[in-house]
């Protein structure tokens, strides 16, 4: 039988209660690896990790909030103790409060930019500890959006947080290059998840108007990039911006 490429490594997944977190976690554990998911929702989190289980999945679900610190300390030892270690990261977990800039309150400001950033950074600095003391590298991959790239009407907290995650992701890659961690970023566009679908319709259709491609995504085309940048394909690979999003942005 041939070793899962993925085969003996273990990931921790934010957000992978659903979504597009949810076929991440889905799929590095089809490429052989344990992965722990998290979330706010107690109920979702069991349910995802029960259908990894009958999946054939090693996982671990935990409830965790991106936004604090000692719960993100919790998720890196619990992979350290249900599976011994920890190589791969997938910042995920990410949150929209759309509204115009001129009406926007403070706190839907806030609330984004620790959600969708300071909650990479909280989750990024607690796993490359371990990482660097393991001494055999390891990934980072942060869940970023076309937002980050080309700006969104309505959505200017969003995007600045997506921005600064590529900022985070880039001086990660050059800090963490020399313990052998690699650190990139996908940019999804328009994928069909719980986020789309609270999507008003105007926005969402002027929005696909403009992909190439004439369709939303799906989670597990975006789970695929990141499972290639887990990977040992990815090896020469750092401080990049993968964009899937059926041409939305080019
Ligand atoms: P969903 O809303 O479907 O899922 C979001 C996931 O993140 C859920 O598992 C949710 O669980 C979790 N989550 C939200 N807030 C927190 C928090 N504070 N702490 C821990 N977990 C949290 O979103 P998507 O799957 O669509 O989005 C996933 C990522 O992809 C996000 O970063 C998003 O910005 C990005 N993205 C999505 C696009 C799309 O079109 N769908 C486009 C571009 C980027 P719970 O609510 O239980 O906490």
């Amino acid at each position: 039988m041939t070793t899962p490429p993925l085969g003996g490594k273990v990931a921790i997944v934010t957000g992978g209660s659903r979504g597009i977190g949810h076929a991440t976690a889905a799929l590095l554990a089809e490429h052989g690896a344990a992965v722990v998911v998290s979330g706010r929702d107690a109920d979702r989190v069991q349910r995802a990790a029960q259908e990894l289980e009958e999946r054939g999945a090693s996982v671990h679900g935990m409830v965790a909030d991106a936004v604090k610190r000692e719960d993100a300390d919790r998720l890196v030892e619990a992979a350290k103790e249900r599976f011994g270690r920890l190589d791969i990261l997938v910042n995920n977990a990410g949150i929209t409060r759309d509204g115009l800039l001129i009406r926007m309150k403070d706190e839907d400001w806030d609330r984004v930019m620790e959600t969708n950033l300071k909650g990479a950074f909280l989750m990024t600095r607690a796993a490359c500890k371990l990482m660097v003391r393991q001494k055999s590298g390891g990934r980072i991959i942060n869940i970023a959006s076309t937002a980050g790239a080309m700006g969104n009407p309505g959505q200017a907290n969003y995007s600045a947080a997506k921005a600064g995650l590529i900022g985070l992701t880039k001086s990660a890659a050059r800090e963490l290059a020399h313990w052998g961690i690699l650190v990139n970023a996908v940019a999804p566009g328009l994928i069909e998840t719980d986020m789309a679908a609270a999507l008003p319709a105007e926005a969402r259709e002027a929005l696909l108007a403009q992909v190439p491609l004439k369709r939303i995504g799906t989670a597990r085309e975006v789970a695929e990039m990141v499972g290639f940048l887990a990977g040992d394909g990815a090896a020469y690979v750092t401080g990049q911006v993968f964009h899937v999003n059926g041409g939305l942005y080019i």
